[in-house]
C-alpha cells in the first residue's frame, strides 16, 4: 500500500502515522519529494483500513498494490482448483453442465427434468427447495420435502444435485444431503452464513450479488475458504445495471477478469441474467466462448406452467440443441466437455 502524504503537515503527525503503522507490524519506506512524500507500507497490510487512512488530515492519496483477497488469490495459488462432485470435475480443462428447474415443484416433475438433462449430458442437477423470493406471498419452495425428491431423482439418475441454502440452521441437513451448497445472489454478503459454510465439507457454489463488483465477489469467497473450505465455485448470474429488457445484464467481461484473478472456477448463469428463455443458447455460447468453466441453466418439461421462473426455462429439446453447440465452441477454448 502506498500513501502520498501532503506537503503541507506537522513532523508530530507524520511521526504519528508512522509509529502506527508501525505499531501494525508494518515496516515503512519514506521517499522525500519536492510537493509531497511517499510512503511505502511494507508487510501483510490486509489489516490496514485503507478508508481509515485516506482520511488522515496528512494524507492525501492511498494505493493498494496488492489484492484483498489471498486464499482466492492466483497469485498464490497459480494452478486452477478443480473440484470433484461425483464423476463430475468442474474447473480447469472441464466444463460442466448444471441444469434442472428453478424450483422443485413434484416428484414427477423433478424425475422427468433429471432424467432428460441427464439424457443430453448435463453433469449436475440442479432444483431449488428453500427459495429466496422477492413476495412473502410468491411459492417459496418445498422445502425438507423439496430436499427428499432431490435425494429421489439422485438415486433414480445418478446426477449428484446443487440447491441454495438460505439459513445457516440448515447446515446439517445440507451436509448430510446435498451435493454442492449454492449461495443465491442475495445472500453473497451474508457474511455470517459465509462463515458457517465455510466450516462445510461440501463445495460452494457462491453466485454473484445483485449489484457487487468483482473484487467483493472474491472477498465473499475468501470468507469461506477462511474458515478452511477451498471448494468454492464462482457464478455469474448478471447483475443489475440501468438495462430493462432483460432482467439482469450478463457480465462476460468477469469471466475472463475472474480466471486472472483466481484460481477458483467459474461458471455462468444465462438463466437469471436475462430472464429471458430465447437469450439462454446465445449468452451460453459466448460464456462458453470466453471461458467459462460451466453453466448452470434453468430447465423445464412445461415452462408455462413453472411455479418459478417460467419464463426463463428452456425446455429438455432446446437444452439438447444447446449442447450439440457447446461441444463446436468448447474445443476452441481448450475445454472439454
Ligand atoms: C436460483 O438459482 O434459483 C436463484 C434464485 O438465483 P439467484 O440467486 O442468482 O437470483
Ligand atoms: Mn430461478
Amino acid at each position: 500500500m502506498i500513501l502520498v502524504i501532503k506537503k503541507e503537515r506537522e513532523q508530530q503527525q507524520l511521526d504519528n502515522l508512522i509509529a502506527w503503522v508501525k505499531s501494525l507490524g508494518l515496516n515503512v519506506h519514506l521517499s522525500e519529494g519536492e510537493n509531497c512524500t511517499i510512503m511505502g507500507l511494507v508487510g501483510d497490510v490486509s489489516r490496514v483500513d485503507a478508508d481509515l487512512v485516506r482520511s488522515l488530515e496528512i494524507v492525501e492519496a492511498v494505493k493498494r498494490i496488492s489484492e484483498p483477497f489471498k486464499k482466492a488469490n492466483r497469485k498464490f495459488h497459480p494452478q486452477d482448483t478443480v473440484i470433484t462432485v461425483g464423476n463430475a470435475k468442474i474447473g480447469g480443462k472441464n466444463f460442466t453442465l448444471m441444469a434442472g428447474p428453478c424450483s422443485v415443484e413434484s416428484e414427477a416433475q423433478i424425475i422427468e427434468i433429471a432424467k432428460a438433462v441427464k439424457a443430453s449430458g448435463a453433469h449436475i442437477l440442479r432444483g431449488g427447495v428453500f427459495k429466496p423470493r422477492t413476495s412473502p406471498y410468491a411459492f417459496q419452495g418445498l422445502r425438507e420435502e423439496g430436499l427428499k425428491l432431490l435425494i429421489k431423482a439422485r438415486e433414480e439418475t445418478g446426477l449428484p444435485f446443487v440447491t441454495e441454502i438460505m439459513n445457516a440452521k440448515h447446515i446439517d441437513l445440507f451436509e448430510k444431503h446435498v451435493d454442492i451448497v449454492q449461495v443465491g445472489a442475495r445472500n453473497m454478503q451474508n457474511f455470517e452464513l459465509l462463515k458457517e459454510l465455510g466450516t462445510m465439507s461440501k463445495p460452494i457454489l457462491l453466485k454473484r450479488g445483485l449489484a457487487n463488483t468483482i473484487e467483493e465477489w472474491l472477498m465473499s469467497a475468501e470468507y469461506i475458504m477462511s474458515e478452511g473450505n477451498q471448494n468454492v465455485i464462482l457464478c455469474e448470474r448478471g447483475i443489475r445495471t440501468f438495462e430493462n429488457y432483460t432482467r439482469n445484464t450478463l457480465d462476460l467481461s468477469a469471466i475472463p477478469l475472474i480466471k486472472e484473478l483466481t484460481h477458483l472456477p467459474v461458471i455462468v448463469d444465462p438463466s437469471h441474467a436475462s430472464g429471458l428463455s430465447r437469450l439462454v443458447e446465445p449468452l451460453s455460447l459466448a460464456s462458453a466462448g470466453a471461458g467459462s468453466d460451466g453453466l448452470i441453466i434453468e430447465v423445464h418439461n412445461d415452462p408455462s406452467k413453472a411455479l418459478c421462473d417460467g419464463p426463463q426455462c428452456i425446455k429438455p429439446n432446446q437444452f439438447d440443441t444447446l449442447i450439440k453447440k457447446l461441444k463446436v465452441i468448447l474445443p476452441l477454448v481448450g475445454k472439454v466437455l
